[in-house]
């Protein structure tokens, strides 16, 4: 099979590999829509501690079962599916308590030992699998995983009815974090960005007030507009340190901040302001699988609009090429996905 392998940071080669055997209970699947995700600019850049090079990334996929091994009995060859990219141990103190998203164990798609789905075929535990309804595509398919970040995102945070959100940087995760938000009952959105462009997408998932960090100041804006303290949740879905401390001013006493965003560096943040007001911060990391069902759940109403996070859809050989332009941003781009 073809795979694209990162062989160091910043290179990718495609080349051709062995196709993989699926095990006892594992399926094969041929990969037919892949995400690029921001952890694999990450990864790409050698920077991920659980992705080094020689690796092939790709962990958001769908695609079609093509073998299946002895003692798999929940699924048949042409089944379509697409795959919770990490699989816990259940014997672990974490897994025992169902926190399975942070098994001490885990295997993660992508990674070494479980090899990602930037090829063209990929195994898979069945326990991973999900099937997608016949209303499903692929690339619907490939969106359950960042969707089930926003999921447990907006569940971390105790989103409920008639609450003011403010979702802090909207690349996919924010904007499928306010999809979450405003299911869960939010009546009011703000977003914030750099970009006009993920701004106007906010605007079509439903931001009441948007916000360019570049030219306008968050605080002032959202304080102009709603009163001081008026946001009960804010969710942190960029890592830039600032919008912790903008976040502790407009969230409102007894509020909640919901970090989902992934910081590559030590923060310096003035902590007091929040304590001041006691504010839960609560963290949020992947999903479980009640965070999957809901987000295959979400799909099956709101397909149409979650597709539009789609900027991108590319073929296989210009991977390279496409990770460069996430990367480096030389194109308005929210989600770009790989066809196969
Ligand atoms: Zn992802
Ligand atoms: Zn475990």
């Amino acid at each position: 099979m073809k795979a694209a392998i990162l062989k160091a940071p910043e290179q990718i080669e495609i080349e051709e590999t062995v196709t993989p055997k699926p095990g006892q209970d594992e399926i094969l699947i041929r990969v037919r829509a892949v995400g690029i995700c921001g952890s694999e600019i990450h990864a790409y850049d050698g920077l991920h501690p659980r992705r080094q090079p020689p690796v092939v990334l790709g962990h958001e996929f769908a695609g079609d079962i093509v073998a299946v091994g002895p003692q798999v009995k929940a699924y048949q060859l042409e089944d379509r599916v697409t795959v919770m990219p990490q699989n816990a141990c259940g014997k672990c103190d974490p897994c025992r308590h169902g926190w399975t998203n942070m098994c001490d164990f885990k295997k993660l798609l992508g990674s070494t030992s479980w090899p990602g789905a930037f090829a063209e075929f990929v195994v898979a535990s069945q326990d991973t699998a999900y099937r997608l309804e016949p209303s499903l595509n692929y690339i619907h398919g490939a969106l359950v995983e960042p969707l089930a970040v926003g999921v447990h995102a907006v569940r971390q945070g105790k989103v409920k009815l008639g609450d003011r959100v403010a979702v802090l940087g909207a690349g996919p995760i924010g904007i499928l974090s306010m999809l979450c938000a405003r299911e869960a009952g939010a009546t009011e959105l703000i977003a914030a960005d750099l970009y006009d462009f993920n701004l106007a997408a906010a605007r079509r998932f439903g931001a009441d007030c948007i916000v360019n960090s570049t030219t306008e100041a968050l605080v002032s804006k959202v304080t102009a507009q709603y009163g001081q303290n008026a946001v009960d949740v804010a969710i942190i879905a960029a890592g830039a340190p600032a919008l912790l401390d903008q976040a502790f001013e407009i969230v409102r006493k007894k509020g909640s901040i919901v970090l989902v965003a992934i910081f590559n560096h030590p923060v310096n943040i003035d902590i007091e302001k929040s304590r001041l007001k006691e504010q839960d911060i609560i963290a949020s990391s992947t999903y479980l699988h009640q965070d999957y069902l809901s987000a295959l759940g979400l799909l099956l109403s709101k397909s149409k609009k979650i597709e539009s996070i789609v900027t991108h859809r590319v073929p296989f050989e210009r991977i390279d090429d496409t990770i460069r332009m996430v990367k480096h941003r030389t194109e308005d781009v929210i989600k770009a996905i790989i066809e196969y």
